[in-house]
């Protein structure tokens, strides 16, 4: 046992503390290490060339401001992480290495309501195909991160409704994937990946402050603060859909009237299209008329936006984040939704929080959810275990 306070345990800290910073970062010079942590750069230094002589990290030269310096990342050896995610209308599947490059990828069209028993097969069968194919051991798997879409209780693993995928009632999702691959799993819904992803690979890169906001059937987001998903005690956070609008508005199926997501959503604004465009108009087919010059489809496009907007400038008020992030298939609309977007948030907000507002579309398109899994493994996983598995001096991480 090591005495809290010990030198050995300050040691020990001072390596997690360093693990952890270039876990989430992908890398980190040495200088940039020194900052995040506080250590100063003699003990930075030491740590690096301690957890590189243990097989933990990897060092090679770059450059930082003209100068020479010395980039810090995760040993690619050093285990592998998985991303599930179950979207509603296909399986994509994600494996990548510590120091946050992704080796392989595929998705996969499936009807994720159909049948939870198909769905949990075809991806134990995608997972070890795409493991095989890396010829990583399966041994090397530190955790799967798995995305579902609708809500999910973290702490328990169970899904909050079982009207958004009745063919997986009374199953744990968390539970069933890891009895499947024998290997830890990390569950969230789709708009907390999807933040978590733009955050690690995307358009958040650089803030530890970001919401992401998803609009498509329904309206979500995830919010990350200080560079953690934050959840709130009931896991429904970020619920932006159902800030009040207008009071005498639409009814939404939450039961309120006027929510954001009604005048939004695709069931509440594809309706409005209709007369000029027939009824298989999708969202991604109203952007590409809108970008076309469309006039009907630029209308509602910018309206969404200006919607969007009104909730962002509440967000903005609450929790003044750095970045906003729109992702799903608006985002492809670029200025045409963006710009009434920032227009509602200069006329909603606080000057004091929106002049540090930046609004982007996301960078990853489909792929957010599943890289925002294989980032909640990198997130969730402990540095104990990484260094227990690298350090010489001690065991093995799986026995
Ligand atoms: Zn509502």
């Amino acid at each position: 046992m090591e005495t809290p306070g010990s030198q050995t345990s300050l040691h020990r800290a001072n390596l997690e503390r360093v693990v952890r910073a270039v876990r989430m970062a992908g890398s980190l010079t040495q200088a940039e290490i020194a900052r995040s942590t506080g250590l100063s750069a003699a003990t930075v230094s030491n740590i690096v060339r301690e957890l590189k002589e243990g097989g933990t990290v990897e060092v090679t030269p770059t450059s930082a401001g003209g100068r020479r310096a010395r980039s810090v990342s995760l040993s690619g050896d050093a285990g592998i992480v998985v991303g599930v995610d179950f979207g509603h209308t296909h399986l994509r599947v994600a494996v990548g290495n510590l120091a946050h490059q992704v080796i392989a990828e595929e998705a996969e069209p499936l009807d994720v309501d159909a049948s939870s028993e198909e769905g949990f097969g075809r991806a134990q069968r995608l997972v070890e195909r795409l493991i095989g194919a890396t010829g990583i051991g399966q041994d090397k798997v530190i955790g799967v991160g798995l995305g579902v879409p609708g809500p999910i209780d973290v702490e328990s693993g169970t899904l909050g409704s079982t009207s958004i995928l009745p063919g997986w009632k009374g199953i744990n999702p968390r539970e069933e994937l890891a009895g499947r691959l024998g290997v830890p799993v990390h569950v969230d819904n789709d708009a907390n990946l999807g933040a978590l992803g733009e955050l690690v690979w995307g358009s958040g890169r650089g803030v530890r402050d970001l919401a992401y906001i998803k609009v498509a059937d329904g309206v979500g987001a995830g919010l990350v603060i200080d560079g953690r998903i934050y959840r709130g005690p009931g896991g429904t956070a970020g619920e932006i859909g159902h800030i009040t609008l207008d009071e005498s508005g639409p009814v939404c199926r939450c039961g309120n009237r006027g929510c954001l997501e009604t005048f939004t959503a695709a069931r509440y604004v594809l309706p409005l299209l209709r007369p000029g465009h027939g009824p298989d108009l999708t969202m991604e087919g109203m952007v590409g008329l809108a970008q076309e010059g469309d006039p009907g489809c630029r209308r509602v496009v910018a309206d969404i936006g200006r919607h969007i907007g009104s909730g962002v400038a509440n967000l903005c008020n609450l929790l003044n984040p750095s970045r906003v992030v729109l992702g799903g298939p608006l985002a492809e609309a670029g200025e045409l939704v963006l710009a009434p977007i920032r227009d509602s948030v200069s006329r909603y907000a606080i000057p004091s929080a929106a002049r540090q507002l930046s609004v982007l579309p996301g960078a990853l398109g489909g792929r957010a959810e599943v890289l925002g899994a294989l980032a909640l493994v990198l997130s969730e996983m402990g540095d104990s275990t990484l260094l227990e598995s690298a350090l010489p001096t001690k065991g093995p991480a799986f026995t």
